[in-house]
């Protein structure tokens, strides 16, 4: 690792990322294709409006949905989709984002879906109300929040439903999705965490989700500050109108008829409260390249190393006075993980030593710290180069020793 680096330069030390594609840490990294594309989009100039035409038939064939958008992250995506289901066709509204007071402004959601994305939600205007109970999380039951309890929440200030999925999520999309559209209310979807694998692209549409938000920068491996918004085409035709750019006459106004109906709106609105969440030409076509990879399993032989790579690494650790086992999803697009138990009293330290003394060594390693209150370091492939594996060896060695 003492190759060149543009990070020392500046003089930050770059690091082996064993976290996997998190924002904290920049992100995944982008395969050549999908820089070629980024470079070869930076040559030349093109209207942003058609170019978000162009990417919202591929991503709806991606997706399955009517319509996409490429958006600055899924965080961003949720903004965009929440005041898409605030404002919808109304310029006005648009124009008084995040002032909500006198329409529409409430988002039921399950309290055990709230997490700090969904400042993303309220950063439109939307008011979050909290429905149901998790009485499996809280060690005092079997329940979780019910269907019936966004129902009994719905009123008329109600705008639409927020739901994050997880793996074995409650209650299921369809449920809320069913009550939800009972009521002509949309389901605005949280989608960041859920890829791979490839074909959640598509399910949460045919679970009834009338909008879904990605990330770009994860799994799909584009540009860290991309993200995929998709769903009804007029919900997504109002997002890309309160994004793009509106610097523009009212008679020379021509975005792309498959998003904007301008039956329903006849003008340009001012700039929106996404124009602050824009992306570039380069960003844009690098995401549908990374896409395009994505979806047509570029990438599956690479997981299927990152299992070869994790056994060696577990071999190595065999004569250390830890245990580590490896995860190996039965699902060949999902990441397989090795987890490393610290046992405190055997290492005369805690997870949170280890780890600290992991990132502050040469080179800095940063393994997975979600399990570290359990004492457990996770180490996952997708960001560290075949080329480090063996000075992550040498670390984890030198430290676990
Ligand atoms: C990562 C993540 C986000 C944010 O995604 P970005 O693309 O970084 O904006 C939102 N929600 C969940 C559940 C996530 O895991």
């Amino acid at each position: 690792m003492s190759e060149a680096s543009i990070f020392r330069d500046l003089g930050v030390e770059p690091i082996i990322n064993a976290s996997g594609p998190v924002t904290r840490l920049g992100g995944s990294l982008m395969p050549s294709d999908v820089l070629d594309a980024f470079l070869r989009a930076a040559g030349e100039s093109v209207p942003m409006e058609a170019l978000q035409g162009a990417a919202s038939r591929i991503l709806a064939d991606a997706t399955g949905a009517e319509a996409g958008l490429v958006t600055a992250g899924a965080a961003a995506g949720l903004t965009l989709g929440t005041a898409a289901i605030l404002a919808q066709w109304d310029r006005g509204r648009m124009e008084s984002l995040p002032r909500t007071d006198h329409f529409p402004n409430e988002f039921v959601v399950s309290r055990a879906h709230r997490n700090g994305y969904d400042h993303a939600v309220r950063a439109a205007g939307a008011t979050l109300v909290d429905v149901g109970l998790d009485e499996l999380g809280s060690g005092a039951g079997v329940r979780q929040t019910e269907a019936w309890e966004y129902e009994a929440a719905f009123g008329p200030k109600t705008a639409g439903v927020l739901y994050v999925v997880t793996e074995g999520v409650q209650p299921t999309l369809e449920e809320v999705a069913h009550v939800a559209h009972s009521r002509d209310l949309p389901v605005l979807v949280d989608a960041a965490a859920v890829l791979p694998p490839r074909r959640h692209l598509r399910d949460l549409i045919k679970q009834g989700a009338d909008l879904v938000s990605f990330s770009g920068g994860k799994a799909i491996r584009g540009p860290q500050s991309t993200g995929i918004l998709c769903g009804r085409k007029d919900l997504v035709g109002s997002a890309f109108v309160q994004m793009l750019d509106m610097d523009e006459h009212a008679q020379l106004w021509d975005p792309p008829a498959h998003l904007v109906d301008r039956a329903l709106l006849s003008g340009p609105p001012r700039h929106g409260i996404g124009r602050s969440l824009k992306v570039s030409k380069e960003e844009i076509v690098a995401l549908l390249t990374a896409l395009r990879l994505f979806t047509t399993g570029a990438y599956d032989e690479e997981v299927a190393g990152y299992r070869t790579r994790l056994r060696r690494i577990h071999e190595s650790l065999k004569g250390l006075s830890v245990s580590s086992r490896l995860v190996e999803p039965t699902d060949a697009e999902r990441y397989p993980r090795l987890e490393i138990e610290i046992d405190h009293d055997r290492a005369g330290r805690d997870a949170f030593e280890i780890c600290r003394a992991l990132r502050s060594g040469f080179p800095p390693v940063y393994p997975g710290h979600w399990k570290l209150r359990s004492g457990i370091l996770v180490i996952q492939l997708s960001c560290v180069r075949e080329k480090d594996d063996s000075a992550l060896i040498r670390r984890l060695e030198e430290v676990l020793r």
